[in-house]
């Protein structure tokens, strides 16, 4: 029999209502294959062994004394360090809250402890989101387990890393252009980005708050549909959270859909797509031909651009989102005396110039706690977003970038209804090319933005999407295959997506860890 861990979430949770295993047993299970693995992999920024632990035995007494368990019943669940987890530490992947302990938890958080979810930990990500490779992150990479050389995707890097490396069966990731279905397919895992408004946001650390959203990473499209289930639904805490009733996924995500139209974009298989990633989702189109799909051609015809709209919309919302991080509320500070003691310097120096311009100009010291602490507690990529964004949006940029950018979103949105009108699906390749090696592309912004071509018109068009294994390249990396649904149709990409697993075997791989 196959370990624990290499078991998907829907076996583990049968077999725990049968008695045959507990949750502790998992729990430890996850527990020590991350002690084994993680150093080399490096998908957690931190591990909650004996709150698991506790958690899982808890769930199993209840189980034992015949009491009611929760739709996940002791499984375990790592979470995105973006998202808040009250009295632990969250980051956020950056050194600007290296030390933040948030005093609530995210409701998604709420509902996986009253689902009976195991917090395991938090895993790793691009700093606040922002990046396409986990290289972001201020305190480490993250490897893919197919090949420590490359990377995993990113910004969910560790969430997908970590599931596809057999330490959890489950993790919730958040995609604000791609990042839980990018990472998805490039380490062979399912990802599903809910439409905005499905799942609740309060307690997401914000990044672009128009286009986040919180969804499940796993090995099956039965386990996303049980993850999304727990976590799904209205919240009076988040205005923009739909209240739409939640289907039951994990109930409805074995019926085969009939009569299925899948568009296939005529734009994605332009300049850019690998060969063997464009080979390997014609081949995912015949399966579902085979299964008596409809392929028809459809056009998104400003999907040209979306990678544009995109970068002018998320830095413009991160630079507004970030600015709060100032060294006086929240975070990161300056070394105060220090930084009283420069600016003393600063200004005898001045003075003794006789550089009394000079001296008018010198920061406030409130002016130059915020600047030292921003400088001090953002990485990079966050900083040249920060002033994309402040750009885009300053006096005399603002109808040239932001309010055209807002017209095109508005375009795009308008092909996919066109689409719509005609398709059931959508779908193409999830990524132009299979994992790259670590530090190809940390130099080249624009490359790395490039990646996120077919991911990010989901979001700024508010739909659903999910990605899913189709395929290797000859070398064995992964390859995804990118679903997208109108909004509120998760149901339809969870169905087409088992579909697509009954009569393959991609998902059923894994990677060897030494
Ligand atoms: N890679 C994209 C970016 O860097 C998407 C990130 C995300 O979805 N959080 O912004």
């Amino acid at each position: 029999m196959s370990s624990l861990t290499d078991q998907t979430a829907s076996e583990l949770l049968e077999r725990m209502r049968s008695g045959d295993v507990s949750a502790e047993q998992i729990a430890a299970a996850c527990l020590d294959r991350i002690a084994r693995h993680d150093p080399a992999v490096g998908a957690f920024l931190r591990v909650g062994g004996d709150e698991a632990l506790a958690a899982a035995a808890d769930v199993d007494r209840r189980r034992r004394g015949g009491q009611a368990v929760g739709l996940l019943g002791g499984l375990p669940v790592a979470v995105k360090d973006l998202i808040c987890v009250r009295g632990q530490v969250t980051t956020c992947g950056s050194r600007m809250l290296a030390n933040f302990v948030p005093p609530y938890d995210a409701t998604v958080v709420e509902r996986l402890r009253a689902a009976d979810g195991v917090l395991l930990g938090k895993t790793n990500l691009d700093e606040f989101g922002m990046g396409g490779s986990t290289e972001n992150s201020a305190f480490h990479p993250t490897r893919n387990p197919w090949d420590l050389e490359r990377i995993p995707g990113g910004s969910s890097g560790g969430a997908a890393a970590c599931v596809a490396a057999r330490m959890a069966p489950l993790s919730l990731g958040t995609d604000t252009g791609g990042s839980i279905r990018q990472p998805s397919a490039l380490c062979g895992v399912v990802g599903l980005k809910p439409t905005y408004g499905r799942v609740s946001r309060f307690g997401l650390v914000a990044f672009a708050s128009s286009l986040d959203q919180i969804g499940p990473l796993a090995r099956t499209a039965e386990d996303a549909a049980l993850l999304l289930e727990a976590i799904a639904g209205h919240d009076p805490r988040d205005s923009t959270s739909a209240p739409a009733p939640v289907p039951p996924y994990s109930q409805t995500v074995r019926q085969p859909l009939s009569g299925l139209r899948l568009g296939r974009v005529r734009e994605h298989y332009g300049e850019g797509l690998d060969e063997q990633l464009a080979a390997a989702t014609e081949q995912a189109l015949d399966v579902y031909r085979s299964l008596g799909a409809q392929i028809r051609d459809v056009s998104l015809p400003h999907s040209r651009y979306a990678i544009a709209t995109y970068y002018i919309i998320a830095p413009c919302e991160a630079s507004s989102n970030l600015a709060r991080y100032d060294g006086a509320h929240y975070g990161h500070r300056t070394d105060e005396r220090q930084m009283r003691a420069d600016l003393r310097q600063e200004q005898r120096r001045l003075e003794a110039a006789g550089d009394t311009a000079g001296v008018d100009q010198l920061d406030t010291p409130l002016v130059r706690l915020y600047r030292q602490s921003r400088a001090e507690g953002f990485g990079a990529e966050v900083k040249r977003r920060i002033m994309l964004g402040t750009y885009a949006l300053s006096a005399g940029y603002y109808d040239a970038y932001y309010l055209k950018a807002l017209k095109t979103r508005r375009l795009i949105r308008g092909d996919y209804d066109q689409a719509f009108a005609e398709v059931d699906l959508i779908v193409g390749p999830c990524t132009p090319t299979a994992a790259f090696p670590l530090g190809a592309k940390l130099n080249d912004p624009l490359a790395m933005y490039l990646g996120d071509l077919y991911t990010v018109g989901t979001n700024l068009a508010g739909l659903a999407g999910i990605s899913i294994p189709c395929g290797a390249t000859r070398e064995g990396w992964p390859i995804g295959l990118h679903l997208q649904a109108p909004a509120f149709e998760e149901d339809r990409l969870l169905r087409a997506a088992y579909m697509f697993q009954q009569v393959t075997a991609w998902h059923q791989r894994r990677p060897d860890l030494p």
